[in-house]
């Protein structure tokens, strides 16, 4: 199928197929639910993938729910979990901005009897009584597994753009990622630096400061995120090297995806929203009956010195090869990422 995408015409697997979509669930439940999404500057992910997939996995379940976002403001997060506390939410799920604040939340919320969950970011200290993610220590190691075949076997220079360094997740990431790159003893690690809050308009200043630095001598592009990867593929552009500089993400959002199909961005990764508002939606609601969810394992928490209960979904790879995995999987419209026909 082709289609019109930033312009150009191109073939995107997976264009002019249905939104199949669905959520699982199941089961009716009496409390309410709450979960506070993190912020709107980090990852669109957030309200155009977490969000919608959620309302549909908890509408799906009958169950109340309310979601809010705390616009990356700790003290906002912290106001929001007492009103929806305060509000009978029996069940809350947080996305933290830092493990300290989130630490302190799921600790209140316990002396009020309400269970807790983590979602997406692991609470460094925590109390939550399960964590929902992905195995992010994967999702580094496949980044850095996607740079390495977008560079191939050569003399590279590379930049490393991380993530947020008060969020476990952009740790595990940036491990999971050099675990591949620095066994390859072509590659050199010209510069990195992290990203406060993984503000992908920060994102922009600090990569043109780390390029700068390096005299534009960078062959890939290590960016945590889809976010960041735009950043980092604007500066490439300006210095005419879009296209030229291999560049990875994460999130597999409508941006990540269309710079894959015009080739300024090398891969990113698809973490279904369909598959963790689910997973999130099944344990809150075991959760809200007074059940246990069910979990696979359990993750380190190696500050607060406990093994976790969690869910760790799979993540997937994706580059110009399985560029339409995302909308097969129910996460968006083929027609939210080809524009035209
Ligand atoms: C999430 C990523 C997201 C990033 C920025 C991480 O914790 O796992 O999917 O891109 O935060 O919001």
């Amino acid at each position: 199928v082709l289609a019109t995408v930033m312009g150009a015409t191109l073939a995107l697997a997976g264009c002019g197929s249905s939104d199949s979509g669905g959520s699982d669930g199941g089961g009716k439940a009496d409390g309410k639910i709450g979960v506070i999404l993190p912020d709107t500057k980090s990852s669109v992910r957030w309200e155009s993938a977490d969000r919608p997939a959620l309302e549909k996995a908890f509408k799906a379940a009958g169950v109340d729910y309310d979601i809010q976002n705390a616009e990356g403001d700790a003290d906002k997060m912290a106001t929001i979990a007492d009103g929806m506390i305060a509000d009978g939410v029996t069940v809350l799920a947080i996305v933290n901005l830092d493990s300290d604040s989130g630490a302190a939340i799921e600790e209140k919320a316990a002396k009020q009897g309400v269970k807790t969950i983590d979602y997406d970011r692991l609470t460094l200290g925590g109390s939550a009584d399960v964590y929902i993610s992905y195995d992010n220590a994967k999702v580094g190691a496949l980044q850095g597994e996607g740079l390495a075949k977008c560079l191939g076997e050569k003399d590279a220079n590379i930049i490393y753009l991380n993530g947020s360094p008060t969020d476990n997740n952009a740790t595990l990431f940036s491990q999971g990622a050099h675990s591949v790159l620095d066994k390859i003893s072509t590659y050199k690690n010209v510069a990195e630096q992290a990203v406060p809050d993984w503000d992908n308009e920060k994102a922009v200043t600090i990569f043109e400061q780390l390029y700068t630095k390096v005299d534009g001598k960078v062959d890939g592009v290590y960016a945590a995120n889809d976010g960041l990867a735009g950043g980092v593929i604007s500066i490439l552009k300006k210095n005419g090297q879009a296209g030229k500089v291999p560049v990875t993400g994460q999130d597999a959002t409508v941006e990540g995806l269309q710079n894959i199909l015009a080739g300024t961005q090398c891969m990113t990764i698809a973490k279904s929203a369909t598959g963790q508002a689910g997973a999130l939606a099944e344990a809150a609601i075991a959760m809200v009956n007074g059940d246990k969810a069910a979990t696979t394992g359990t993750v380190k928490d190696d500050t607060g010195k406990r093994d976790v209960p969690a869910v760790l979904l799979d993540p997937v790879a994706v580059d110009k090869s399985n560029v339409g995995a995302p909308i097969e999987a129910g996460d968006m419209k083929a027609s939210d990422v080809c524009t035209g026909d």
